[in-house]
């Protein structure tokens, strides 16, 4: 018996959401007594590979095939579901990220295992069931579901645990996945990837503004403070729909999931929806003029005011406090 963590690496570092996905998966394997096992598609460091042995992995299987360096949900679905069988794995671990959800379902099915979408603690263990909690009602509610299959697939939000590191290693094995071209549904030809940004997901602090800055030639209100403190910038999807900022900035129910140490949000209402994307930050600062918003709920410091007047004062301020120190 084992338990698999499904991770990918994506420029040559682990993923955030893997590593936390790689973690919740040694903490389910220490709860059943068992080894913590991953598995690694594509071309990567084995170096970095072995870093995950600091979140508890004793083993990585790694198919390390050019052709596995581009997500395929069926060759993956193939490969995953080989090296749960040469691991003996019982329970299979993937981030619910975008990869992770579309892998998930179609692993479940192909181990005949249940799956729980979206959990946000360690399973509780009573015999062969295992209890997963996860949010529902966009975070207003949790639930808790029970899979009683004997092979179980969980899917974790990302964000929902901090991970804590130790000092392991983890042994780094070539996996042969045994796949052939009749199992790639796509031939990926190139990829076009936006650089110089923080990956949102990744970033440790976020500036996000929403309708409240009346059009897109306002942005400059948020870019200008993200640029400042090194943030990475969200919006509302309000903002995103009328094509104001692109939809791979639009954080809530429909949008990624932030847990940054800092989130300000600048002319968001705070809409149940949005809140669901947000509300694992640390620290919420909220600039908005309606007292009533009812982000300031949620907020840790609040800031009842014109975005166009305030923003350049937290802008002005921060520039004399980073010259300061
Ligand atoms: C099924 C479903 C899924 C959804 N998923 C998401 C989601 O994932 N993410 C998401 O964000 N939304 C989502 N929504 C939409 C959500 O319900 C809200 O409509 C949306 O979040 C509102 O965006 P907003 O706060 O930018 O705009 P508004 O609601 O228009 O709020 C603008 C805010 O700006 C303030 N403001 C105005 N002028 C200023 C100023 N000068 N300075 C400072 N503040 C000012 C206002 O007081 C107001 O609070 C979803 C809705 C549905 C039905």
């Amino acid at each position: 018996m084992a338990v698999l963590s499904f991770v990918e690496v994506s420029e040559g570092k682990i993923k955030k959401a893997s590593v936390e996905a790689a973690y919740y998966g040694s903490k389910t394997a220490e709860a059943l007594g068992t080894d913590s096992v991953a598995v690694v598609l594509g071309e990567a460091n084995a170096e970095e590979l072995a870093t995950l042995g600091q979140v508890g992995v004793k083993k990585v299987l790694h198919a390390a095939d050019a052709k596995l360096n581009h997500f395929d949900s069926r060759a993956y679905t193939k490969a995953v579901a080989a090296a749960a069988d040469a691991a003996g794995a019982d329970v299979v671990v993937l981030s619910f990220n975008n990869n992770g959800k579309l892998l998930a379902p179609r692993l479940s099915v192909k181990l005949k295992a249940g799956y729980v979408p979206g959990a946000v603690e360690l399973p509780q263990f009573n015999g062969g069931s295992a209890s997963v909690k996860k949010n529902v009602f966009s975070g207003k509610a949790s639930a808790t579901f029970t899979v009683a299959t004997g092979k179980k697939v969980i899917s974790v939000n990302p964000n929902s645990l901090s991970p804590v590191r130790g000092g392991g290693s983890a042994t780094v094995e070539t996996f042969n996945a045994a796949l052939t071209d009749a199992d790639f549904n796509v031939v990926v030809k190139g990829v076009d990837k936006v650089v110089g940004e923080i990956p949102l997901t990744e970033a440790e602090l976020v500036v996000s503004g929403g309708r409240g800055l009346k059009g897109p030639e306002n942005w400059h209100l948020v870019t200008d403070l993200a640029k400042e403190l090194g943030a990475a910038t969200a919006c509302s999807r309000a903002v995103a729909d009328v094509d104001w900022r692109p939809h791979h900035e639009h954080v809530g129910q429909t949008g990624l999931t932030v847990r940054p140490n800092l989130y300000i949000a600048v002319g968001i209402s705070g809409a149940i929806q949005h809140l669901a994307g947000v509300n694992g930050s640390k620290v919420i600062v909220v600039v908005n003029t309606d007292p009533e918003a009812p982000f300031f709920k949620a907020a840790d410091y609040g800031i009842v005011g014109d975005a166009f007047e305030v923003m350049p004062k937290v802008l002005e301020e921060y520039r004399k406090f980073k010259a300061a120190h």
